[in-house]
């Protein structure tokens, strides 16, 4: 039985990326597209090979599909998904869920009266480099885990300088663009929850608008695990990492907070260094394999509605506390309508 997709939202990651993941899926097609302007709607599909092109989300609801990726900008994706959970449609969503985690609960709860699958797409669970850092640290091969650190300051491509640094309204900012995938990764490498943060943010010339585009951030975890994270739009010449140090061990990895499945990781413990074996899969195509397989009754997206919930429940406590400059607690309970 395959798996009918609608597109909501004519961008970018979708035509970089989640076509190609969906259409790599043995069950996977993609019906329709839907952008507010009709125009953009038939010029991405005639572009991308999709046979319906439509302009208003009943349209594209009442096309025949089993299932929608939403990847409008930000402040757009809670309304989108309300309406598309009501008609009965599994929803993949692009981070952040929604522009709070009350809202983001909202959709979480929604999907669950209704029974469909609600996916956030955090595509860096689905390295293969995060993946191996996760096993070693789950096997023990660090001993008991300390300190984190996350390199994420990247610079924002020129095609990508629109909304994200001009836009309040649209959820842009630094924060709720790479901080989220940094709280889910942190927590899904660790598997361990943060509960507090503290960060300051900076404009250092590239967004306006009042907007973000460098952070850093200090978490404390469950566990006692401290870390530090730095995002950003302004460093060309940066590169990404993660380190995880533990009591027995360090993880190095190397060009690991990327859409592609590149970059390193390194064990170093007593007996010495070893360079860490992991898969090389495409990242977005393994995402859409378990969220195929979550529509057929086999396990959860690789990055459920829950999990985005925490993610925008960590970054609006950031936000919070770059604007009031004190710790402040991440509870993603906050919003739950239980
Ligand atoms: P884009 O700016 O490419 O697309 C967002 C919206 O902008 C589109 O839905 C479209 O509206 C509108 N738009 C695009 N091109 C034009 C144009 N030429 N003229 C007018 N409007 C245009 O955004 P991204 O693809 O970068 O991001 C979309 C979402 O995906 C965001 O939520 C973002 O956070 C997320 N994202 C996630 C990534 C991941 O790896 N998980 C990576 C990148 C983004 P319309 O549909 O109405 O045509």
């Amino acid at each position: 039985m395959s798996v009918r997709w609608g597109l909501i939202g004519a961008s970018t990651i979708a035509r970089q990326f989640m076509i190609d993941a969906i259409r790599a899926q043995v069950d996977g097609e993609i019906v329709a597209v839907m952008s507010s302007s009709q125009e953009r709607a038939a010029a991405y599909a005639g572009e991308n090979g999709i046979p319906v092109a439509v302009s208003t989300l009943d349209a594209l609801l009442n096309a025949d599909i089993d299932a929608v990726y939403i990847s409008t900008t930000n402040e757009l994706h809670l309304e989108q998904a309300l309406a598309a959970i009501k008609a009965g449609k599994h929803v993949l969503c692009e981070k952040p869920l929604a522009l709070s985690s009350a809202d983001a609960r909202k959709m979480v709860d929604a999907a669950k009266a209704a029974g469909v699958v609600l996916g956030t797409n955090h595509h860096l669970r689905n390295a293969g480099s995060h993946r191996a850092m996760r096993e070693a640290i789950a096997s023990g091969r660090i001993g008991k885990p300390v300190a984190a650190r996350v390199f994420h300051s990247v610079y924002l491509p020129e095609n990508l300088q629109g909304w994200r640094i001009t836009r309040p309204e649209a959820g842009g900012g630094v924060v709720l663009d790479i901080t989220v995938h940094d709280a889910d990764t942190l927590r899904f490498v660790l598997g361990d929850d943060p509960v507090e943060i503290s960060a300051f943010t900076q404009s250092a010339g590239m967004a306006n608008g009042g907007l973000e585009d460098g952070a850093m951030c200090i978490w404390r975890f469950k566990s006692g695990v401290i870390a530090q994270s730095h995002e950003g739009f302004t460093t060309k010449f940066a590169g990404t990492g993660f380190e995880v140090h533990g009591s027995e061990g360090s993880l190095f990895a190397s060009n690991v907070m990327t859409q592609k499945p590149v970059g390193s990781v390194l064990l170093r413990t007593a007996k010495g260094e070893e360079e860490l074996s992991f898969d090389r899969e495409d990242l977005y195509t393994r995402s859409l394999r378990q969220f195929h397989a979550a529509i057929h009754g086999d396990g959860q997206p690789s990055a459920t509605g829950e999990d985005g919930v925490w993610s925008l429940a960590s970054a609006e406590a950031a936000l919070q506390s770059a604007k009031s400059g004190k710790a402040v607690a991440i509870d993603p309970k906050l919003g739950s309508a239980a």
